[in-house]
């Protein structure tokens, strides 16, 4: 079951997270973007990190709301109002909400990455963090229709996201920076792909 105390520590786990991966995705968008993804995020999970406290108090909606206008408002790139986006779209799905259950936390993935597409006119295939998102979700939803709890859920989408990283790998970008390589873009990986893996990972280990 996840909670606000247990969101609010997801949270937590997922600054650190980016903060100890800020050199590794940095230098993944050195290779595609501008180099500056792993300082974006970094950047972003701190402000979150400040305003925390007086987030923490109430329902998992108002939690995941604060932390997306936090990144919205804190980070340059893309990456800021996208991953902003979806964390607003996943507070509004659990509005109110004190407790959310496997398929509660489904559905609020599931209006994250609406949010992703509706805000980066994107769609899955393009190289972004979709390739990882997208096939997560997938994983994750038939797991929990099929009666997992949500940490083995979790696991499973991780395995999707962890494949869709990879194929980032074999696909030219079409959105954001990268696009301007073209078929050079071929042969790297998707920095935003690897850091929607990063926040999965983190959510699986708190539960
Ligand atoms: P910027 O490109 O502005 O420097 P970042 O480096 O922080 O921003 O983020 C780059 C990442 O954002 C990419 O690796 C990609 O995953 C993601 N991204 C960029 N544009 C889009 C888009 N239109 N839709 C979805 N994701 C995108
Ligand atoms: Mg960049
Ligand atoms: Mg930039």
């Amino acid at each position: 079951m996840l909670d606000t105390a247990k969101a609010a520590e997801i949270i937590r786990a997922i600054a650190a997270r980016m903060e100890a991966e800020k050199d590794f995705l940095t230098q993944l968008d050195n290779e595609i973007g501008d180099g500056d993804h792993g300082i974006n995020l970094a950047r972003g999970f701190k402000s979150v990190l400040e305003k925390l406290p007086e987030l923490e108090g109430g329902d998992i909606g108002g939690l995941l709301k604060g932390t997306g206008m936090q990144l919205v408002s804190n980070v340059g790139g893309a990456s800021g109002p996208l991953y902003g986006t979806a964390f607003m779209k996943a507070g509004n799905a659990l509005k109110g909400k004190t407790e959310a259950t496997a398929a509660e936390f489904a559905v609020a993935m599931e209006a994250a990455i609406g949010g992703i597409k509706m805000r980066g006119k994107s769609e899955e295939g393009e190289k972004t963090m979709l390739d990882a998102l997208c096939p997560a979700y997938k994983a994750l939803s038939e797991a929990i229709d099929g009666g997992d709890e949500l940490k083995d859920a979790l696991t499973k989408a991780i395995e999707a996201a962890a494949k869709g990283v990879e194929y980032t790998k074999t696909i030219i970008a079409t959105k954001g920076r990268a696009s301007y390589l073209g078929e050079r873009s071929i042969g790297h990986q998707d920095p935003g792909a690897t850091s929607s893996l990063y926040m999965l990972q983190e959510m699986e280990k708190c539960l």
